[in-house]
């Protein structure tokens, strides 16, 4: 997701670029992404640097909150970000960092890096509360068993939970003996 952004930062103020992306699934290691990041990416000259607005969707594979079952769900991603240069197109001069100011930088050769933030808005929209399905029944809180694949022997023999896990430690003693 790299864009060399040279001539648009010597085009007039408000001048544009606009990219599709198309990035494999396998782009940041530590998003669980099953499809590839498709998208557009729109690039506007400002008077400090440059506006990136994206808007990507993969689909990212995370727990059933209730069964721990991986879950495949569409994640989309829109974002405005501000990337400044380190180095100034006319001067060559270094351009200082600015306290207190949120904003990307581009390189010493100008080009925009968009991953950083990919990965930073990926990260923090990875379905927290994922369900395999609305009703999925989860596990047992007792013995652990899947309850998807059946109901398991402590509910079976008792509702009130302090006694279902004394029936889940005989059930497993008179299974082992
Ligand atoms: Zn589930
Ligand atoms: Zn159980």
């Amino acid at each position: 997701m790299i864009y060399n952004v040279a001539q648009l930062l010597k085009d007039p103020i408000g001048a544009t670029r606009v990219y599709d992306l198309h990035e494999t699934a396998d782009l940041l290691t530590d998003i669980p992404a099953r499809a590839p990041y498709v998208g557009h990416l729109k690039l506007t000259h400002l008077n400090e640097g440059i506006l990136a607005e994206a808007r990507i969707v993969t689909v990212v594979e995370v727990a059933c909150r209730r069964c721990l079952r991986p879950v495949q769900l569409p994640l989309e991603l829109e974002f405005v970000e501000e990337y400044r240069p380190s180095i100034d197109i006319n001067s060559g001069a270094p351009v200082l960092k600015r306290e207190g100011e949120e904003y990307f930088t581009l390189d010493e050769r100008h080009t925009l890096d968009l991953t950083e933030a990919v990965r930073q808005y990926a990260w923090t929209n990875l379905p927290q509360f994922a369900l395999c399905r609305e009703d999925c029944a989860g596990l047992c809180a007792m013995c652990g068993r899947d309850l998807n694949e059946g109901p398991c022997d402590c509910q079976q023999e008792s509702t009130d939970p302090r006694l279902a896990v004394l029936g889940c430690l005989l059930g497993e003693s008179e299974r082992s003996q």
